[in-house]
């Protein structure tokens, strides 16, 4: 199975249609050229990030996806051939070059092998060991670095980001407020730890429930969604608070008509606020990667990070799966089964 892209979806929401899913035949041993893999596909990862690249912008930092070719993203698989010196049968290996195919060739460039026997679930490396909870650490650590007392405010806090943003901030003693978009969602967060968190599709007034939930100000907000939820959050900061520019999923599918305009944007002068806008990939090469991948495998090892992965099973589902991201019905991070290790 395969799945591509029909056509550039430059703005507004994408559907089913955009995509499409047909049989295709399975690459073989045969099929190898020199220094290449033939992997199965375990999980692939869907992320919101994954909407801009399918506008076909070229101008962005990741390349956007070409209509008739497999989609490619974050996955984990099983090499089953190789004539590469470095990988070899049954290697697993994860990276950001996974075609979504369930079985496909590929050069070497953009895999990593996953250590044996490391007792970690496949799926936990596009998770809790994986993008998502490196681009949380970035933020939280790297970038505001975030003190104990301090009060920091996290949207999407359930999410594949959130949750770890929570964790992380919670473990350094700050006093955490999370937004969600359920009640189920909500007491989620709750149980990672928040100090405080609301259902920001049903607590009326933004701006007032954030108040509420952060009586003394917000020192730091991470922003995975922008728009609304950004201009209330602007409105409760305190003097020299700092925002993690993450995401702003709620502007992806936005249109010239249906764009938020941010109104408290001038606060940044009075409060003295810094933005951080940043990309992820631009910090795996900076000492921050390893301080992660210690304080998360610590972590996972003595079972202090708790990890919500949500499953959609087959390829063919892969689509709905993404579009899925841009209406909330994920519950924690959206992981694609392909097939079984
Ligand atoms: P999530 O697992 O959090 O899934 C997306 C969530 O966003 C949904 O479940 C939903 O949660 C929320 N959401 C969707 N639409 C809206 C909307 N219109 N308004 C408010 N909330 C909405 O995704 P990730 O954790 O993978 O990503 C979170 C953010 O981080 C995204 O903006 C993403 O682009 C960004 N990101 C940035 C990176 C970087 O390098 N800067 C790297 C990785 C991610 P709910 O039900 O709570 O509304």
């Amino acid at each position: 199975t395969s799945v591509t892209l029909v056509k550039h979806v430059p703005s507004g929401a994408p559907t089913l249609g955009d995509f499409k899913v047909e049989s295709t035949n399975v690459p073989t041993k045969a099929s190898l050229q020199d220094d290449q893999i033939l992997v199965r596909t375990l999980y692939l990862s869907v992320d919101p990030y994954m909407r801009g690249r399918l506008t076909g912008a070229q101008d962005s930092y990741v390349e956007g996806f070409v209509p008739g070719k497999p989609l490619i993203g974050l996955g984990v698989g099983v090499i089953e051939a190789s004539t590469s010196a470095n990988y070899k049968e049954g290697d697993v290996v994860t990276g950001d070059q996974f075609k979504w195919e369930s079985k496909f060739v590929s050069s070497t460039k953009g895999f990593t092998k996953i250590p044996a026997s490391s007792g970690i679930s496949p799926a936990n490396y596009l998770g809790v060991l994986g993008m998502p909870s490196f681009t949380a650490y970035v933020g939280v650590v790297s970038l505001c670095k975030a003190k104990a007392g301090e009060t920091i405010l996290i949207s999407a806090a359930s999410g594949a980001v959130g949750q770890v943003a929570v964790q992380l901030a919670k473990a350094r003693g700050l006093y955490v407020v999370g937004a969600a978009g359920s009640d189920d969602k909500v007491e989620f967060v709750k149980s990672l730890g928040a100090d405080a968190a609301f259902n920001y599709k049903t607590c009326g007034d933004l701006s007032a429930a954030i108040k509420k939930a952060a009586p003394n100000g917000v020192d730091i907000y991470f922003d995975n969604v922008g728009g609304e939820f950004l201009d209330a959050a602007l409105a409760n900061m305190s003097n020299f608070g700092r925002i993690a520019g993450c995401g702003m999923i709620s502007q992806y599918n936005a249109t010239a008509d249906s764009v938020y305009h941010i109104q408290n944007l001038i606060r940044i002068i009075p409060k003295r606020i810094s933005i951080f806008g940043y990309i992820v990939s631009d910090y795996y090469a900076k000492p921050d990667y390893a301080n992660f991948i210690t304080e998360v495998s610590t972590m996972l090892k003595e079972g202090k990070i708790t990890y919500k992965l949500d499953e959609v099973v087959g390829l063919e589902n892969g689509p709905q799966g993404l579009l899925d991201l841009f209406e909330g019905k994920n519950f924690g991070k959206r992981v694609i089964k392909v097939s079984d290790a």
